[in-house]
């Protein structure tokens, strides 16, 4: 069993992205520059902005935080994004979520432009990746598809069955899966919560992506002998015997699936780590003017 290691890999991009943005420099080239927006004071999207301002450091990135108070109008934060989407130095922009209630979601992120819009959330880029163009693919399932890659998983002519179909993992990463390259050229099933015989369906899966929200709901007797199992879910458990506290467990139970998968992401360090190193490929080919030319 391979047990397919996303801390290391997401290290490894990191370390190539420092590597080219050190090129551009000597080159005398623009410094690659994220932006991005916080509203109000949730304690998880601090963390999580906070984290994504440190990897920019990292790999040598500017990076600018734009923090709002909670109270800000929707209209005040989409003309921040529209000045951000005018703005020549930076070349990504986030929108950390959630926003408050009084904010549509959907309106700031139509309000990003395209070319900036390095979570790849925009209908723009998920229309390009629909169509097999150069997009910015959304941090979950591009660090899903660099795993497959460069643990060179066979996806051609394989069954792929995902595991929830929201917009930000399960839908774009049947698309993915299903599309003209490589990872690719899968058969894919896409199943939800509607779906009947979820458990026979897995267990015909030789690649089997879940993303369901649930602790531990993919048992053994779902997992076909000698599956990649990709577990996206993340869940923290209390546990005393840690310092913490807590501990975090996936949406597979690890402990009995493993041994019968040929490869398997762990939580934690699986998927979860290669989001911010999405983000930071993303925001390089922005600034390298890759994807919209
Ligand atoms: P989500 O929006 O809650 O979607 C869950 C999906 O699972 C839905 O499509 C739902 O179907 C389906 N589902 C629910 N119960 C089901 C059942 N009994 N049988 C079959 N399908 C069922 O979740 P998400 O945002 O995709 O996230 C999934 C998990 O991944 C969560 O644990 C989340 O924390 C984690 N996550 C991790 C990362 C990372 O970086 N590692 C990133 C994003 C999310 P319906 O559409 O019919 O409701």
């Amino acid at each position: 069993m391979i047990l397919i290691d996303g801390k290391k890999t997401s290290q490894d991009i990191k370390n190539e992205i420092a590597a080219r943005v050190a090129e551009i420099k000597a080159e005398g080239g623009k410094t690659p520059h994220l932006a991005a927006v916080l509203v109000g004071n949730d304690g998880a999207s601090q963390t999580y902005v906070g984290a994504k301002v440190k990897a920019c450091e990292e790999v040598g990135f500017q990076s600018t935080l734009v923090r709002l108070d909670s109270s800000v109008s929707e209209e005040e934060l989409l003309k921040v994004v529209e000045d951000i989407n005018e703005n020549p130095d930076i070349d990504g922009l986030i929108v950390q979520l959630p926003l408050p209630k009084h904010i549509s979601v959907d309106k700031v992120t139509n309000k990003i432009k395209p070319e900036k819009d390095v979570d790849g959330f925009t209908p723009a880029n998920v229309g390009r990746m629909t169509l097999n163009w150069p997009a910015y693919v959304a941090a979950t399932p591009y660090g899903i598809v660099e795993l497959l890659k460069r643990y060179q998983i066979e996806t051609s002519g394989k069954h792929c069955v995902v595991i929830g179909r929201s917009h930000i993992v399960g839908s774009p990463m049947s698309i993915l899966m299903a599309r003209n390259g490589y990872p690719g050229n899968a058969t894919v099933t896409l199943t939800h919560s509607k779906t009947q015989n979820l458990a026979e369906i897995c267990r015909t899966a030789d690649i089997l992506i879940v993303a369901i929200g649930k602790p531990e709901f993919v048992t053994a007797d779902m997992v076909k002998p000698g599956a990649v199992v990709i577990d996206v879910g993340i869940h923290r458990i209390e546990d005393p015997s840690k310092k913490s506290g807590f501990r975090l467990i996936g949406d597979v139970k690890f402990d009995e699936v493993a041994p019968l998968a040929s490869a398997i992401t762990p939580v934690p360090g699986g998927v979860g780590p290669m989001t911010i190193a999405a983000l930071l490929y993303n925001t390089l080919q922005s600034a390298e003017k890759k994807v919209f030319g």
